[in-house]
């Protein structure tokens, strides 16, 4: 069996591509990395632990790139530029198959967004990962959650609830002809929004990443900014299953409180709509006005009836625990 070093050395060491601003990667205490003058550094971590974030079965290869996009996803809802990263495993024992599979996966999305992998740790215990990513942003441009303002138009990129309806499927609660499969990608392989993220910080008074669904996420960047949310329910972007989904059962809470999205909250002033719906254009993901920001507290929605529900986050809490 491999030891703790020789895993470091085949598994780590080389899994990423070099960046020049890493003046010492992974091999020393420390590593060393150059911020460049006028940037801030951005730095989120996210924990997964076995049997509570991912079923222990789970594509270790798929694993590895979530637990890498759930990371980035922060840093695009910050503005941030990606550039670093760094890894603390714990492994029951030194499965190198598992753990070849998994450094694919993390491997492939970091190649992609240009982070390289700079340090961590390996221990043995039970599975968990846990990911610090570090990226760069000019601080003016950061989008803080403290930062929306009554009359900004609430913005989202990509579809609601896909992520939602697959765990659903994938636990037997729901059944659908037809396949599943671009729906288990989107649970499975979120894409972190991070070249819109870095675009929109330019637009966008504050942003939010949607690990934990929109009436939750929304309603945490609401609270920061001492702010209250109306959303139209009707505007709301989902795929045509999620559409089936809601007509046969008459319930919004894939789209408003279903998790692992990994979509962004955007909150653009009038003033720069018109500018930010231009450059939006030129995007690969679709983005959606869902809403305004007001005075007020929580997060309202007007569903298509002309209804409304007040308190979204708590009023739809079925994915909770
Ligand atoms: P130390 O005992 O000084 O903390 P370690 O033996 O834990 O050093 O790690 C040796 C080197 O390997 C360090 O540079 C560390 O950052 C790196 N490293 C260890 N585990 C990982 C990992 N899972 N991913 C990336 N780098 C790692
Ligand atoms: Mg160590």
């Amino acid at each position: 069996m491999a030891g703790e070093f020789d895993l470091i050395r085949r598994h780590f060491r080389q899994a990423t591509a070099p960046r020049e601003d890493v003046l010492l990667g992974i091999g020393d205490d420390c590593a060393l990395l150059a911020v460049p003058p006028g940037q801030s550094l951005a730095v989120s971590s996210d924990t997964l632990v076995s049997g509570r974030h991912f079923h222990p079965d789970t594509d270790p290869e798929a694993l590895g790139h979530k637990a890498l996009a759930v990371n980035l996803s922060d840093l695009a809802a910050m503005g941030a530029e990606p550039a670093w990263a760094s890894l603390c495993l714990t492994l029951p024992e030194a499965d190198e198959a598992w753990l070849a599979a998994f450094m694919r996966g993390f491997s492939a999305l970091a190649e992609r967004f240009e982070v390289q992998l700079v340090g961590g740790d390996t221990t043995r215990g039970e599975l968990s990962i846990s990911i610090t990513v570090h990226g760069l942003v000019e601080p003016k441009r950061a989008m803080r959650r403290d930062a929306a303002r009554p009359g900004d138009l609430v913005y989202v990129t990509g579809r609601l609830g896909d992520a939602g309806l697959a765990l659903l499927a994938r636990q037997g609660l729901y059944v659908r002809d037809g396949s599943m499969a671009s729906l288990m990608q989107r649970l499975d392989r979120p894409e972190p929004r991070v070249a819109e993220g870095r675009q929109a910080a330019g637009f966008a008074h504050a942003a939010i990443d949607l690990s934990d669904g929109l009436g939750s996420d929304l309603g945490h960047l609401c609270e920061a900014s001492g702010v209250g949310a109306l959303l139209y329910l009707e505007s709301l972007p989902i795929s045509e299953a999620v559409r089936d989904y809601v007509a046969e059962t008459g319930d919004w809470s894939l789209p408003l409180s279903a998790g692992d999205d990994y979509e962004l909250v955007l909150t653009v002033p009038g003033d720069r709509q018109q500018a930010f719906e231009a450059a939006a254009r030129h995007w690969t993901v679709p983005v959606a006005w869902v809403g305004m920001i007001e005075h007020g507290r929580g997060v309202r929605a007007i569903h298509p009836d002309g209804t409304h529900s007040e308190q979204v986050a708590t009023g739809y809490d079925h994915f909770r625990d």
